[in-house]
């Protein structure tokens, strides 16, 4: 292959001459070895996918890589396995590390890890943030480390992660193969495959072949009284994302809304208590982005202009099927991606088999950190007490008045109440 004519270009990866000649790949044929191959095989991967066909055999003779994939086009088995056929020839300690925008995917990719390595007993962690270790775990480095990834590259940079990963950078060897994924090739992309890439070679899977399931669905199986817990939980792992926050009623519409704006952040509730000019102003905020967190009843969502949102968290489990596909139909919009997350509890689970029985596919857990969650606790609690207290002097002052129902019908005029609680905003971490 020929040289580069300067820094930061690329070599396409050749091309097939006949489409039937790709169908036939198999894993053996890209030179992955029988081991795995066995493994792709329990995995049910009966044939490689198009990034793997591409980015495999040329990442098994060494070669730099620059993929552009999606989620879903099985990018992490086209970076996995021969990471993993690397391995298995020269074992060793922190062999290779995968740097990603979230912990979330950290986990995914983790998982696909083990379940590829399971026979030779791969081990994977997610640390979390990796400079808070490499500065502070001590006799911890990465001077043996022979495999860099870089997935999601352009939303590991668009989180402002520049300076850790020029940090990383520079404390990994130079020696090392570098794999880089990313959905596109922004500037900063280009600018970081220059500083971290030898000689790459570009891998691109064209969309008309791709199968991308641009929408991930998720559930959460929790007991009820932990609900509002976890959803807080996911407000800060998903910071930066816009919201669309599902409940069964009204009130508990307005009640969530109110407990989350208790702890700073920035919801605004939309249901059928509220007068149509009330809802209205609700949505113009939301599409003007001052608000990031919508919630919503089914019956106030239908019929109204609800822009495209990033994460559509179905706080109350629909009851009725078929609007579990309404509601996601939110995100994942226009090619864009997106993901939902549904929260089921001991009283759900039925509905919930109805749900994956309609759309007949089995849900993935969505990762959570437990003790994590369990920390917020106490301040959720305080903030759900706030919530209630807010809810009934509205109430009373509601009937005293007589007042149209939707007039008042605002969280944002609690602000009394609210500021009472410490520390206004949560702290919103970096996706780790
Ligand atoms: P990814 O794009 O890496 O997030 O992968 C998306 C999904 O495709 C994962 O659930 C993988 O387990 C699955 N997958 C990856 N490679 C293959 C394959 N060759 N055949 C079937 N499924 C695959």
């Amino acid at each position: 292959m020929a040289a580069p004519e300067e820094p930061g270009s690329f070599t396409e990866a050749p091309q097939p001459a006949v489409e039937e000649e790709e169908e036939t790949k198999t894993f053996k044929d890209l030179g992955v070895t029988d081991v795995l191959c066995e493994a792709c095989d329990q995995l049910g991967w009966t044939k490689p996918t198009k990034i793997q066909v591409e980015a495999i055999p040329l990442a098994l003779q060494g070669r730099d890589i620059i993929g552009l994939a999606e989620t879903g086009s099985g990018k992490t088995g086209a970076f996995a396995l021969p990471i993993l056929n690397a391995l298995l020839e020269t074992p060793q300690r922190l062999f290779a590390l995968v740097l990603t925008p979230t912990r979330e995917l950290a986990f995914q990719i983790s998982e696909q890890f083990e379940a590829l390595g399971s026979s030779i007993g791969v081990q994977t962690a997610t640390p979390g943030r990796l400079i808070d270790h490499l500065e502070n775990t001590k006799g911890f480095n990465l001077r043996a480390l022979k495999y860099l990834v870089m997935d999601e590259a352009d939303r590991i940079l668009n989180m402002d992660f520049e300076t850790e990963v020029d940090k990383i950078l520079k404390v990994i060897p130079r020696d090392r193969k570098t794999f880089l994924f990313s959905a596109t090739m922004t500037k900063k992309v280009q600018k970081l495959q220059r500083a971290a890439l030898k000689n790459p070679v570009k891998c691109a899977v064209s969309s008309k072949y791709q199968t991308v399931e641009k929408l991930q669905q998720y559930y959460i199986f929790i007991p009820s009284k932990f609900k509002d817990t976890y959803l807080v939980y996911i407000l800060n792992e998903l910071a930066g994302n816009s919201f669309m926050i599902f409940c069964s009623t009204c009130n508990n519409t307005q009640r969530t809304a109110l407990l989350l704006r208790n702890l700073g952040f920035t919801a605004i509730p939309l249901h059928g208590q509220m007068s149509q000019s009330k809802r209205l102003g609700s949505l113009n905020k939301f599409k003007a982005k001052t608000r990031s967190i919508l919630l919503a009843t089914d019956v106030a969502s239908r019929g109204l202009d609800i822009p495209h949102v990033d994460v559509v968290v179905n706080f109350d489990i629909p009851t009725h099927s078929k609007d579990y596909i309404h509601r996601v139909g939110r995100t994942a919009r226009a090619g864009r991606s997106g993901k939902s997350i549904t929260f089921v509890t001991q009283y759900d689970v039925e509905l919930f088999q109805r749900i994956e029985h309609l759309i007949g596919k089995k849900l993935p857990v969505f990762p959570t950190q437990d003790d994590e969650v369990m920390m917020l606790t106490e301040r959720v609690t305080e903030a759900q007490r706030f919530a209630r207290m807010e809810l009934r002097e509205h109430g009373e002052k509601k009937k005293r008045a007589r007042e149209d129902a939707g007039d008042n019908d605002d969280t944002e005029g609690a602000m009394g109440v609210r500021n009472k609680v410490a520390g206004g905003k949560m702290k919103k971490r970096k996706g780790r």
